[in-house]
């Protein structure tokens, strides 16, 4: 599984690299620091996903590439 924050959406509140420090770090705005989502994390990066207030973190699909 692999996640992207979409920069031009994202406030930068912070929420995502409170529940889910492992994946995201937020300087200004959200970034994903691991290129694949492991699934020890796994559960904690889908509730900071759905968790985002402006749903700026989206799954990125292999197929979409
Ligand atoms: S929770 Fe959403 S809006 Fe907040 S910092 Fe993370 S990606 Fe940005």
């Amino acid at each position: 599984m692999k996640l992207r924050v979409d920069e031009d959406i994202c406030i930068g509140c912070g929420a995502c690299q409170a529940i889910c420090p492992e994946v995201f770090d937020v300087d200004g705005v959200a970034k994903v620091v691991v290129d694949e989502i492991s699934e020890e994390v796994k559960d904690d990066a889908i509730d900071a996903m759905e968790g985002c207030p402006v749903a700026a973190i989206v799954e990125e699909k292999e197929e979409e590439k």
